[in-house]
């Protein structure tokens, strides 16, 4: 894209390069003069008179506005001077020596007497010396670094070449801006899916194509939407499209764009970006990631120091207030979070449209893919349909990511076309992290990872809820050793029936390991995080525990709660309570495991030959599962296309 950054760097540049320039001929030429002159040096005025007495000096120069004396050596007796410099400058050229006088009438009776006494015949000239442009540069040196040091320091705090002239536009915004009438705009044809979201901008269009429509019925053209939704779902995207189709000027900026170390600078690049819109209107300013200047105010006074945020978000709210209703600049924003947002921010006349996209279900990532596939070379195996089942909870990004990722994999193979393994590597590659070819296990870590993994895939075999098997692999990707990949259901509730399936089966891991190799190992580390965290919400968020039923202890508006809403008793409660039911699914899945003991040793014996199996190995293992449904449809699957997909439960190794 095209980005039209109507900041070209300022006059000011060139003239420091030129001054940069200029500094350098004048040190060169210090250091080449000095090096010219053949024998030079300073002497004592003791010393001075040393060299007379000893009849070696030739010739005196005296500058008398100076008190400075040059004392020309006689080039024969320069070796008793100089020692061995002498020796290697042959042919000498005049060797010189400067005393500092400090009584000219003094040095004078001192040469009478000397020429008096016979030590001293040469000649004495008096001069007068003006300063030479090397005093002139060497006296005005410090100066020219301290401003140069200066100079340099506003400009990388002003935000370099894009903020333009230093520290003098560190109150300008830092705004990218897209003209409009641009060729390559986006539109909503490159937005695949989000039907809803794109419904409620196209009136946002409308508005900014046909404002008078709207006015003349008396009505208000909006100022803002908050556009929220997961990273990746495409806000940027869609506020891109919004300005595309409108064809006006779209204003892209970051949140955090606005917060500097200066007092002052996040209100000034407000008002400054402001400013700019006005001129453009109508056009469309689009802040993303709004929460790093949207936060609720002075909820946490106890952490002071951001004051600096908050004159920001003051100043952002004055703004909306102060231009007029009928401006013609909307403001959209993003942000995952609207529950930390300022509500000041989300009243009438502000961001009073909220505008939600979600992670696409499987017939929006269908349509992402073919956004997304316009532009590749595919070879006719490649499967839209298989694609987008592959890859459940990718965000656009993440798919946009694949496809890419897809070419270049083809591309390193040499390949004329995209072809679906290519496909299979990316979304592997994207949810795993690189194969770690390089990692080597011996052979009982091997044996170990191998029962943890098949320890998770058989508990999930058994467990009604747990979500259906895809593959399991013991081979080391990203900082993962082993991994067992599941379908998850893309369901918006989850009941306590799947919360402790679920946690039962990422137990199976550590229960297989205590129960078959007699050891327990840090490989279950990420395991017991996760299952920790998930207990603790379940019994003091969710309300999902016998002694604490019914009770909420989340805050969606408390940012920072630094005291807890519950007694230091209900604390204790919430732990016992939390390694209780941890304990009880580790139980549950260890007799589990012993019960179908022999499957799972089956099991891991073919992951440690195999390093990777599928769901149908599983199968002929244990039979068909018996809460079969869904993984009917994920074998069917995995016997069309022998490599499978999806997300979670890798187990990692901390360092
Ligand atoms: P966000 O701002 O929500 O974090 P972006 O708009 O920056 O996400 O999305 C990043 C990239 O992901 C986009 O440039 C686009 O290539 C791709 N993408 C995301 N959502 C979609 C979508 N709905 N349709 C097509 N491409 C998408
Ligand atoms: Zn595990």
């Amino acid at each position: 894209m095209a980005d039209n950054n109507d900041k070209k760097p300022k006059g000011g540049f060139k003239g420091i390069s030129w001054f940069y320039i200029i500094l350098f001929i004048g040190l060169g030429y210090i250091l080449l003069k000095d090096d010219n002159t053949s024998l030079s040096g300073t002497a004592t005025y003791t010393e001075f008179k040393d060299y007379v007495d000893k009849g070696y000096v030739s010739e005196l120069v005296i500058y008398s506005n100076m008190n400075s004396v040059d004392m020309y050596i006689k080039p024969d007796s320069a070796k008793y001077i100089f020692g061995d410099r002498a020796l290697q400058q042959q042919p000498l050229t005049k060797p010189m020596l400067t005393v500092g006088v400090g009584s000219l009438d003094n040095l004078q009776e001192y040469l009478d007497n000397a020429e008096a006494e016979g030590k001293f015949n040469g000649q004495v000239e008096y001069r007068k010396r003006s300063h030479t442009i090397t005093d002139i540069l060497i006296n005005i040196f410090p100066f020219v670094l301290i401003i140069a040091l200066w100079i340099f320091m506003s400009k990388r705090l002003g935000g370099g070449a894009a903020g333009g002239g230093g520290v003098f536009s560190v109150g300008k915004s830092k705004a990218r801006i897209y003209e409009k009438g641009q060729a390559d705009r986006v539109t909503f044809k490159d937005v695949a899916g989000q039907a809803e979201a794109k419904t409620e901008v196209e009136e946002i269009v409308e508005f900014l194509k046909n404002p008078k429509k709207y006015t003349d019925l008396g009505g208000k053209i909006p100022k803002g939407a908050l556009l929220v939704g997961p990273p990746g779902t495409g806000k940027t995207l869609l506020a891109k499209a919004v300005a595309g189709e409108a064809d006006v000027p779209f204003f892209s900026l970051s949140g955090s764009d606005f917060v500097e170390m200066f007092v002052g600078v996040g209100a000034s690049r407000v008002r400054d970006l402001f400013r700019q819109a006005k001129e453009k209107a109508p056009c469309i300013i689009f802040i993303d990631e709004i929460d790093a200047v949207g936060r609720a105010r002075g909820k946490n006074p106890a952490m002071g120091g951001n004051d600096e945020r908050e004159n920001t978000l003051n100043q952002l709210l004055t703004e909306m207030d102060g231009f007029g209703t009928n401006s013609g600049v909307i403001i959209l924003a993003a942000t995952n979070r609207v529950d930390i947002l300022d509500k000041a921010l989300l009243r009438a006349g502000r961001f009073d449209r909220q505008i939600h996209l979600d992670l696409p279900d499987l017939n929006e990532r269908k349509e992402v893919f073919g956004v997304h596939l316009k532009n590749i070379k595919l070879s006719k195996d490649v499967d839209i349909d298989l694609l987008a089942r592959q890859t459940p909870g990718f965000s656009g990004a993440d798919i946009a990511n694949v496809c890419n990722e897809a070419a270049l994999i083809a591309a390193r193979h040499n390949k004329k076309k995209v072809e679906k393994d290519d496909f299979l590597s990316a979304v592997d590659r994207i949810v795993g992290g690189l194969e770690k070819k390089t990692k080597v296990l011996t052979a009982d870590e091997k044996r170990t990872i191998a029962l943890h993994e098949a320890g998770h895939a058989t508990l999930s075999w058994f467990l009604e809820y747990a979500n259906p098997l895809i593959k399991v692999t013991i081979v080391p990707r990203g900082r993962a050793l082993g991994a067992a990949w599941y379908l998850p259901e893309e369901r918006q509730i989850t009941t306590k029936e799947q919360m402790l399936d679920e946690m039962c089966a990422t137990l199976g891991g550590r229960a297989a390991e205590e129960l078959f190799t007699g050891h327990i190992s840090t490989g279950a580390m990420n395991d017991l995080e996760r299952v920790t965290k998930q207990a603790y919400g379940m019994i003091a968020y969710a309300g999902m525990s016998d002694k604490l039923a019914n009770l909420c202890y989340y805050s969606s508006t408390d940012e920072y709660a630094f005291q807890k809403p519950y007694s230091d008793k209900t604390a204790q409660l919430i732990d016992e309570e939390v390694k209780a039911l941890i304990a009880q699914q580790y139980e549950r899945g260890k007799k589990l495991l012993l019960e179908h003991e022999e499957g799972h040793h089956q099991l891991a014996q073919l992951l440690i030959e195999r390093e990777v199996i599928m769901a149908e190995d599983v199968e002929r293992i244990f039979g068909k599962r018996p809460w079969a449904s869904r993984s009917e449809e994920i074998l069917e699957d995995s016997k069309s296309s022998e490599n499978k997909p999806v997300t979670e439960n890798k187990d990692r190794v901390e360092p």
